[in-house]
């Protein structure tokens, strides 16, 4: 049985002083039925680790591939474990694009966040021109190769569909869209690591907020949310949370 998880992505949002979200957050939901995660900007894991006191997951939103060296302005996994983070996003789409990142480096950082102890939820996702040239299968079938490392299991690894076009723009897929890659990244997983395809949770992410929250849960193959703008308010992302 796969426990649901409620992500969310704060990307570059978020002072000191945005800490009280978390105590909101958990004050309100106390024991939620599912997993509830927070990946706040570097700066504020250590932070909002304390303030959730272990009642949430609190994880980074990047890693290096590398343990350490010389890599201006790049953080470790092992330095998000040490900061209290235990989850690591890893290929968002904004990296991709921001940063040249490739499926082979999305898969090293992977490998390296497994390796530091944390969970690694892995961002895969079609553009709107993909989408439109029916290539939708065909690239979240190509990134779930190149981007999932072999030592990937249900306790490890955590993965995101996200449409690029349903990011921040109010737009999601149909629920049968949501289902068709749900379902076709089930088969291609467990077509790879059996039992183990079989149990990693597979997150819906783009747009998600608290109208349309229940209906993609109830997706087929839908295990949870990767929550950007609705995660940075308690009360938006507690609707979520108990939408699960
Ligand atoms: P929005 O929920 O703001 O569309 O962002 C989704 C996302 O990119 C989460 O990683």
């Amino acid at each position: 049985m796969r426990k649901k998880l409620a992500a969310g992505n704060w990307k570059m949002n978020g002072l000191k002083s945005n800490l009280g979200e978390v105590s909101a957050l958990t004050q309100a939901h106390p024991s939620p039925a599912c997993d509830v995660l927070l990946c706040p900007p570097a700066t504020l894991i250590g932070a909002m680790a304390e303030a959730a006191g272990g009642k949430l997951a609190v994880g980074g939103q990047d890693c290096h591939m590398n343990e350490s060296g010389a890599h201006t302005g790049d953080i470790s996994a092992q330095m998000i474990a040490d900061a209290g983070g235990s989850y690591v996003i890893v290929g968002h789409s904004e990296r991709r694009a921001d940063h040249h990142e490739s499926d082979l480096i999305v898969r090293a950082k992977a490998e390296a966040a497994i390796g530091a102890g944390l969970i690694a939820v892995i961002c895969v996702g079609e553009t709107e021109a993909q989408r439109d040239g029916e290539q939708t299968l065909d690239v979240i079938g190509e990134q779930l190769a190149g981007s999932v490392p072999d030592g990937a299991t249900a306790a490890n690894c955590v993965i995101a569909y996200e449409p690029v076009w349903a990011i921040g723009t109010g737009r999601t897929p149909t629920l049968e869209q949501i289902a068709e890659v749900h379902d076709f990244m089930r088969n291609t997983l467990v077509a790879r690591f059996a039992d183990e395809g079989n149990g990693m949770r597979l997150l819906y992410g783009g747009s998600v907020k608290p109208s349309n929250a229940e209906e993609i849960f109830a997706t087929s193959n839908v295990d949870g949310a990767l929550v950007g703008g609705a995660s940075l308010k308690a009360s938006d992302f507690g609707a979520i949370i108990a939408a699960l």
